[in-house]
């Protein structure tokens, strides 16, 4: 199987790799390391099935790059985008046009190759939820204009592209809501509550709390993630094409409860200082995730602590 991974050498997008190398496809990764790494795919580069293509999404795909690494494709995942607050809130327009151009060039090239496409989109697409848990049935309460709104309406107009593209030119396109998931390969600095908070404990560093510690957010370990892409993508198409699947782990958490789980885990002895709330945070965030469990069978099979040491570990073993 032909499968290309745009944004594939991001944090969901190397692990997405791998799994996929692993199960016998092909993989091709676009990516331009806007946010990414070589090094979180360079144990790949060897792989005579894996090519790395450093290109920029947003650029229209000319007819020599299709005959070079275009033609065939069988599955198109779109995971291109930054998704760190921190990342998005440094490059707002480039997140909105990797949202938008971007997401129209690889829809096209699903559309020539008669390909698969997935969108990763998000649990910002509800915004600061009125609705708790969140159902896919939720539209969400976004607000428009604010710091998080290149990411938020970034991702909901790409979610509308690829609607477009399945009602009105033929493409078998499916859309993932993804809630926060962590693992292995975050950056250290992106700035995400996960690794600022295990960097912070590795070295002795303070952690901050934006708000008072009572918002939460519910944490996914990467390998169920990355099942639960696999298992959309290859779903039968009466049942998910068009569709739109959370993908998240329920167990929700709150900030202050996530820091102190954290401070245990790692045996660090620091302080947890309090910040003010940033602007449109949102303030309680837990996918329904009983679509996918009925319809497709996945569920989050990993707990928060497992998890968590892994990443740990993970962290303690870099250079950091
Ligand atoms: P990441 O920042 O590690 O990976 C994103 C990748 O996209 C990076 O490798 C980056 O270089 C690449 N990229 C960005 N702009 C590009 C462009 N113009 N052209 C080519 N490549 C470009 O983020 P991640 O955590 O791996 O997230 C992957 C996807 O999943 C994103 O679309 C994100 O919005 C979505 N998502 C992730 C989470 C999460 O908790 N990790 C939550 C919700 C949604
Ligand atoms: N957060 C925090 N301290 C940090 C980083 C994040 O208190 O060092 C909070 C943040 O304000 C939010 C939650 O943790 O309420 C999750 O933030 P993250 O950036 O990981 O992801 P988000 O869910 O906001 O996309």
């Amino acid at each position: 199987m032909k499968t290309m991974i745009v944004g594939g050498a991001g944090f969901v997008g190397s692990h997405l790799s791998e799994a996929l190398l692993g199960v016998g496809h092909d993989v091709t990764v676009v990516d331009n390391l806007l946010t990414g790494r070589e090094s979180n795919i360079r144990q790949l580069l060897g792989d005579p099935n894996f090519c790395f293509v450093r290109r920029d999404a947003i650029t229209p795909i000319t007819a020599s790059e299709m005959a070079e690494w275009g033609e065939g494709i069988e599955r198109i995942y779109y995971l291109a985008s930054p998704a760190s607050p921190d990342d998005y809130f440094a490059w707002p327009v480039e997140t909105l046009l990797v949202n938008s151009a971007g997401v129209y060039n690889f829809l096209q090239l699903a559309e020539r190759n008669h390909a698969r496409f997935l969108l990763t989109s998000t649990s910002e697409a509800y915004g600061d939820p009125l609705v708790h848990p969140q159902p896919e049935t939720y539209w969400g309460n976004v607000n428009p204009v604010g710091p998080r709104s290149c990411y938020d309406e970034g991702k909901r107009f790409a979610e509308s592209m690829t609607m477009a593209f399945v009602r009105n030119r033929t493409v078998d396109g499916r859309i993932v809501r993804i809630f926060n998931t962590y693992g292995p390969r975050m950056k250290a600095n992106d700035g995400r509550v996960v690794s600022n908070f295990i960097y912070n404990s590795i070295k002795g560093k303070s952690l901050v709390i934006y708000g008072d510690g009572s918002y939460t957010r519910s944490f996914c370990y990467v390998s169920d993630l990355v099942r639960g892409l696999q298992t959309v993508m290859e779903a039968d198409s009466d049942i998910a094409t068009g569709e739109v699947f959370n993908l998240g782990n329920p167990d929700e958490h709150t900030i202050l409860e996530f820091a102190k789980n954290i401070l245990r885990l790692t045996g660090a002895d620091v302080r947890i200082n309090f910040e003010p709330a940033r602007t449109d945070d949102p303030t309680r965030r837990k996918p329904d995730i009983t679509k996918v469990q009925t319809r497709l069978g996945w569920k989050p099979q990993v707990m928060l602590e497992e998890g968590l040491n892994k990443t740990i570990e993970w962290f303690k073993i870099q250079q950091l």
